[in-house]
């Protein structure tokens, strides 16, 4: 070998060492970081975290981790697409890491989700104006369709050791932080307290799992069947979610509907239920099965809220649902608390071409009057009255009188609750329209729903 050559194969060499080195860094990085944005990964921040509560506690020092979450960034990801999304979380990650001290631990949790450790000496005293530069330099103005969005962060805050000495619940108690944040109306900080303990610390948890789980599709709709009383035939079905909850199991809609209606997240979860209800819908339809009806009950801060019509008109339009296939369903409490918005918000609805029910008739007001002034398609009988049956004089005597009134309104009428053989018969002989109960069939998942119309249109039970 000649030394020419020889060069040439250490040059060569060096060069190969050089690239295998620059993959094996580019390995390392990217077992730490996260792709997206190039910030520390959920695993590498909580390697750091505990290093930096290790020290704490050994040196007696504090800490603070900071949770920010963006507060509109689903509308983003659903206006623009991901590729816009994506896009907007490197220039949020690029601002973020601008505006900390340098060599702070800052990562991407997942989703809109960023976590800042900050360790340094003296930290409590510069949280504050900390916080208020991550705000500013988060909110920025985004072009979409000719108008700009404004976007913003929401920060929890919680100490070491003041709230905790681990992780978990350092990382939890500033997500209840972050949801106070949220809840306090957004673009704002807000630090971890003790009166965040106890039932308003499982309530904001709790809260925080919901906007969670409507964000990432992670509740699920069941169909009460709804069937002709003299037929037996399937007209379609009442929507109830249910939550599937990691920790504590499924949930069903009187667990969680409350605290939805409390924190406002009633508004986009009842559009989460009405998209979802209108594209099974429609999906069915696809399939060759008849046109059902699909009932969906409103609450009264929805019926309340601006923006109801504008969001079942998108839904419409964006699922391609045929309007008179939607029901929506409303107590007569809801109508009753402000009866000239309703008046307006009923006339709204009724000119999208959906059709309304009044649920759980004859508990509340039942201002008979209001039948006459309001466009009201569907009765729904309340099933107290139907649990008399057969039996209580007087619960027969008041299902009757609403079947008898709702036909000569020339208003469908409907029980609910029905779960005996006698009751159907009763409600067969007074000629109620439809039924709805577990005498026919319990709340079923899209799939049970759809095999339950494709096998047996007709329950035996009725049979
Ligand atoms: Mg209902």
């Amino acid at each position: 070998m000649d030394a020419w050559s020889a060069r040439e194969l250490r040059q060569q060499y060096k060069r190969l060492l050089a690239a295998h080195r620059e993959a094996g860094n580019q390995m390392k990085h990217l077992a730490c970081h996260d792709p997206l944005t190039g910030l520390l990964n959920r695993a590498m921040f909580s390697r750091q975290l505990g290093r930096a509560l290790a020290r704490a506690r050994h040196d007696g020092s504090g800490l603070a981790v900071l949770l920010i979450d963006l507060d509109r960034f689903k509308l983003i990801n659903d206006a623009l697409g991901h590729h816009a999304g994506d896009r907007l979380l490197q220039e949020m990650a690029r601002r973020l890491q601008a505006v900390l001290p340098e060599r702070t631990a800052v990562a991407r949790m997942g989703g809109d989700e960023f976590v800042v450790l900050l360790d340094e000496p003296a930290i409590a005293s510069r949280l504050p104006q900390l916080a208020r530069q991550i705000l500013q330099a988060l909110a920025i103005e985004y072009p979409l369709e000719g108008q700009l969005l404004h976007i913003t962060a929401s920060i929890g805050v919680s100490t070491c050791p003041q709230d905790g000495h681990d992780e978990y619940a350092l990382l939890k108690r500033a997500d209840i932080a972050m949801y106070r944040a949220k809840a306090a109306g957004k673009n704002t900080c807000a630090h971890y307290s003790s009166g965040m303990d106890g039932a308003s610390a499982v309530q904001l948890a709790l809260e925080s799992d919901l906007r969670r789980a409507i964000e990432r599709n992670a509740l699920t709709l069941y169909y009460q069947p709804k069937v002709r009383t003299q037929t037996s035939r399937i007209t379609g079905s009442e929507v109830l979610v249910r939550w599937e909850h990691e920790e504590l199991g499924l949930l069903r809609p009187e667990d969680f509907i409350p605290l939805a209606e409390e924190t406002g997240l009633i508004v986009p979860l009842t559009k989460w239920i009405l998209r979802q209800a209108c594209r099974q819908n429609r999906e069915w339809r696809s399939q060759g099965l008849p046109a059902l009806q699909v009932a969906v009950n409103l609450s009264a801060r929805q019926f309340a809220d601006g923006n109801l019509l504008a969001d079942i008109r998108s839904v419409l339009a964006e699922t391609g649902m045929e309007p008179s296939l939607l029901e929506l369903e409303i107590t007569e409490s809801m109508m009753m608390r402000d009866t000239r918005h309703s008046r307006r918000m009923l006339e709204g609805l009724k000119a999208l071409g959906v059709h309304i029910a009044l649920d759980d008739f004859g508990v509340a007001y039942s201002s008979l009057s209001h039948l006459k002034r309001f466009p009201i398609d569907i009765i729904k009988i309340d099933r107290s009255f139907i649990r008399g049956i057969p039996g209580s004089r007087a619960d027969e005597a008041i299902t009757e009188a609403i079947i008898t009134l709702s036909r000569n309104l020339n208003i469908k009428v409907v029980a609910e609750g029905v779960e005996k053989k006698e009751q159907l018969q009763f409600l067969r002989s007074r000629r109620c329209d439809e039924i709805q109960g577990y005498l026919f069939s319990q709340p079923l998942d899209a799939q049970s729903f759809s095999a339950l119309l494709q096998g047996k249109q007709q329950a035996q039970v009725m049979d």
